[in-house]
């Protein structure tokens, strides 16, 4: 089992002189801060499809739910050659462990949604999606995706990271133990992190696991993947996130005394009315995780989703 996160992405974000006139597109964020907990599998569809650097730039015109993929100058239809090569290479990537993937925004071959889509008159309108990233994203819909310009929000930030790390724990558990027994572990440890998203998804995805030896086990894993995957799509709130907290509080109903469950009553509605951040009151749950060791808690993904030198938990 490979322990680091393979993620996808599009290789003129990383610095590569692979675009049409020469030049990258470096994201600092992807290669600098996220680059040091991830492996990288660069694809540039331009340049592996076999057209050169420097190129003539493409774009995309005619159906927006089928565009044509064209020269712009000349007017060239590429389109075939492109979705035959992406086919191919989504098959390879399927090897590839991968656990999401970055795409450059805005470009015909690699954009992942408001790509440009011009029309016989010259209009363009945003509503278009890049051949091969439309090509990725129908032959993994579980993989969280995302792209480079949308990262610098700090709530989508989070989720994509959040949602990278999970996809990670997921492959990790089908290689390790594909069995109910696995599924139950798995769901037992996402329990509070489910949660914090949706509280419909915690309660259907408990079903399913419950309920787990009346399906197919094939079947099951696959609504469970669909199902979880959507869970961490929805926005965990402060809201959610507070009575998540307020659940891990209750845990220590006993151990704690009235002025440390005082204290961390103030912090958790500090959090819930805007005045703090979210890493406040868990460093402090984790301090008594940690402190009155309660192994429910310690397996809890939710304490520790994703690397905490990433600070994803301390924006407003
Ligand atoms: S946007 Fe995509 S096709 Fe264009 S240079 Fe970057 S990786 Fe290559």
């Amino acid at each position: 089992m490979d322990d680091r996160v393979r993620l996808g992405v599009s290789s003129c974000l990383l610095g590569e002189r692979v675009r049409y006139d020469g030049q990258h597109k470096l994201d600092r964020y992807v290669r600098d801060i996220l680059g040091p907990y991830v492996d990288f599998v660069p694809v540039c569809p331009e340049v592996e499809c076999g057209f050169p650097v420097p190129r003539p730039s493409f774009r995309l015109i005619g159906d927006e739910a089928a565009p044509r993929l064209v020269v712009t100058k000349s007017g060239e239809d590429v389109t075939e050659r492109m979705l035959a090569w992406a086919r191919r290479r989504v098959d390879e990537l399927a090897g590839e462990g991968l656990s999401g993937f970055v795409f450059k925004s805005d470009s015909p071959s690699s954009g992942m949604e408001r790509v440009k889509v011009y029309n016989e008159h010259g209009m363009a309108r945003r509503s278009g999606v890049g051949l091969f990233a439309r090509t990725f994203m129908e032959r993994f819909p579980a993989l969280p995706v995302e792209e480079e310009g949308r990262l610098h929000d700090l709530g989508l930030r989070e989720s994509f990271v959040e949602r990278v790390f999970a996809a990670k724990r997921w492959q990790d558990f089908l290689q390790a133990d594909p069995s109910l027994a696995g599924l139950i572990r798995f769901h037992g440890t996402h329990k509070l992190q489910i949660m914090a998203h949706s509280p419909s998804h915690y309660r259907s995805l408990g079903r399913q696991v419950a309920e787990g030896r009346q399906q197919a086990f094939g079947e099951l894993l696959g609504a469970y993947e669909h199902g979880f995957a959507e869970a961490l799509r929805v926005r965990a709130t402060r809201a959610r996130n507070a009575n998540v907290l307020y659940h891990i509080m209750g845990f220590f109903k006993r151990t704690l005394d009235s002025d440390a469950k005082e204290e961390l009553t103030q912090h958790i509605e500090r959090y819930r009315t805007g005045v703090t951040t979210l890493v406040v009151p868990l460093t402090l749950l984790n301090h008594y995780v940690r402190r009155l060791g309660n192994e429910y808690l310690r397996e809890q993904t939710y304490l520790q989703p994703h690397p905490f030198e990433l600070q994803l938990r301390n924006h407003p």
